[in-house]
């Protein structure tokens, strides 16, 4: 009995969050009302530096984050003029689920619902309207962080986790960073070889057709990195340097074909 009750229980938290899930899918890639995009910074070893920087963080040091969106939605062919909207919220104390290490499918799945449980509890500050989007940025300071751990975004739970530092000369590569995992809680996937981070061809360069194709101009944003020639790539300082591909484009519902 005791067993049944659990297992029907299971079920039915399975059932609420595959239905949530689908529901989140549908209503952030509309793409009829601009999508509300929550940065919530963190400083994750309680640097002095990292407290000082998002002391000083403001709206407008993410402002590069949704003209990028905006224009690259509208080269697509999306209606709307905002695309999206990004605000800057209070930062956040309690520090994310660490993220399984040898990751089976049951302990991802836990640790997705811990991360649902998460953003619930941090990312819904008093009298302000909860964002469709969470990201919270963990900022490391630099001087005593060398190489930072993967940042991740979920499209189950439109939650991401970015690890950016703390550096004035790092908020547009830290934007970059931010864009991507945004766009994996739309459904974009990656678009680089896992094993050498070079970018996929066609769909990880920027302008596949380009003559002649090296060196590229511009990076696409799932793959991270543009490619000087056939063997170096090299990763953008900014979203001036980044563009929305059209495989990209179609996963997020961009695009129809
Ligand atoms: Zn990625």
């Amino acid at each position: 009995m005791w067993r049944q009750i659990r297992i029907g229980f299971l079920l039915f938290v399975l059932a609420i969050t595959a239905w949530s899930t689908w529901h989140d899918r549908l209503s952030t890639t509309d793409w009829d009302e601009p999508l509300h995009i929550g940065i919530f910074p963190i400083n994750p070893e309680g640097a002095g530096s990292s407290d000082a920087y998002i002391e000083n963080l403001a709206g407008e040091d993410f402002a590069a984050i949704a003209s990028f969106f905006n224009e690259e939605a509208s080269r697509h062919g999306v209606a709307i003029t905002n695309a999206v909207r990004v605000d800057l919220f209070p930062e956040v104390t309690e520090l994310p689920p660490a993220s399984p290490p040898g990751g089976s499918m049951l302990s991802n799945l836990w640790w997705s619902l811990k991360m649902r449980l998460y953003a619930r509890r941090n990312a819904r500050p008093p009298n302000r309207a909860p964002p469709q989007v969470r990201i919270f940025v963990q900022y490391h300071d630099p001087s005593f962080t060398r190489s930072v751990p993967h940042s991740v975004g979920l499209q189950k739970g439109l939650v991401g986790v970015v690890h950016a530092f703390a550096a004035a000369d790092m908020t547009g590569a830290n934007n970059v960073v931010i864009a991507h995992e945004v766009l994996h809680t739309l459904g974009a996937t990656d678009k680089y070889d896992l094993a050498t981070l070079a970018p996929l061809y066609p769909s990880g360069y920027a302008e596949p057709e380009r003559e002649p194709r090296f060196p590229q101009e511009f990076a696409e944003i799932m793959a991270g990195r543009y490619a000087i020639d056939a063997d170096t790539f090299e990763m953008p300082e900014s979203l001036d340097e980044v563009l929305v591909g059209d495989q990209t484009a179609l996963e997020i519902r961009w695009t129809d074909r």
